[in-house]
């Protein structure tokens, strides 16, 4: 079987999950044993018609981004999203939060009215073509995206996590951010990274987004539980689940 050919493109993003491919090193290199990488800005200048995958990074905030997610739809086979402004947004929804002329504003004072800074409302990439596949994580888990790359090169269908982090906080055996007093957002958010941040000390503040159908009633109840309101969950969630389905429920 022929190796699958490959694309990595970016949108707006601080490309740190290109990095997390950059710092796989020698499991790089048994990766593209498995692959054949035909165009990646940030390793060769060599472009493709089609790919078999693409791997997609970063959020769609101009218009000139949407043409661009959807000639990229048109050429490959296979859509992947990585990392957490690719899947859904992340921290780049933040400015959907303010007035998107205030915004402007804000960061490029008297240039803001120049005709070429034309941001519009930050979206995620399924917002605007269909993904195939979402590799989650601000940055993406490496682990986990070569997983899914490997699967899909040998025809097979990835598994991708879809139960919430308490799970993997629990199988750690660690003590429940919320006896600290703190707000977590484990109850509600996507497994697969195996809880770092409540091993080693910090709430979980939801970098791999929402499961599908998250519990909504049991973080109420969790909530009322330990004398918290729900204005401070949603407080929490604002970093990197603003404007997401089930964020306002
Ligand atoms: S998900 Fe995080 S690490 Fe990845 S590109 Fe976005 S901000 Fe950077
Ligand atoms: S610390 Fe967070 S992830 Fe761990 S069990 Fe408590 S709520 Fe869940
Ligand atoms: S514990 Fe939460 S914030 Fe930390 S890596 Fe996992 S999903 Fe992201």
């Amino acid at each position: 079987m022929d190796k699958p050919t490959v694309g990595i493109f970016d949108f707006a993003c601080c490309e740190g999950c290109q990095l997390q491919i950059v710092n796989m090193e020698e499991e790089l290199l048994d990766l593209v044993s498995v692959i054949n990488p035909v165009q990646w800005r940030e390793g060769s200048s060599d472009k493709a018609e089609r790919v078999d995958i693409a791997i997609v990074e970063g959020s769609i905030t101009r218009a000139e981004d949407e043409e661009h997610a959807h000639d990229i739809r048109s050429r490959a086979g296979i859509v992947i999203a990585i990392g957490a402004c690719a899947t859904f947004g992340g921290v780049n929804k933040l400015k959907n939060n303010f007035d998107l002329a205030e915004v402007k504003q804000y960061v490029y004072g008297d240039s803001a009215r120049m005709h070429h800074l034309n941001t519009q409302p930050t979206k995620g990439i399924n917002e605007v073509i269909h993904v195939d596949y979402n590799i989650q994580g601000c940055p993406m888990n490496e682990k986990e995206f070569s997983y899914a790359v490997r699967c899909l090169a040998k025809g097979v269908e990835p598994v991708i996590p879809n139960h919430p982090v308490c799970v993997e906080c629990k199988m750690r055996g660690n003590v429940c951010r919320y006896e600290y007093n703190e707000i977590c957002l484990g109850p509600l958010t996507r497994a697969g990274c195996n809880a770092p941040c409540p091993t080693g000390g910090f709430w979980c503040f939801g970098c791999r987004g929402w499961v599908d159908n998250p519990n909504t009633d049991a973080a109420r109840d969790i909530m009322d539980y330990y004398g918290l309101t729900v204005e401070q969950l949603k407080g929490k969630m604002r970093l990197f689940n603003s404007k997401q389905e089930h964020t306002d429920e």
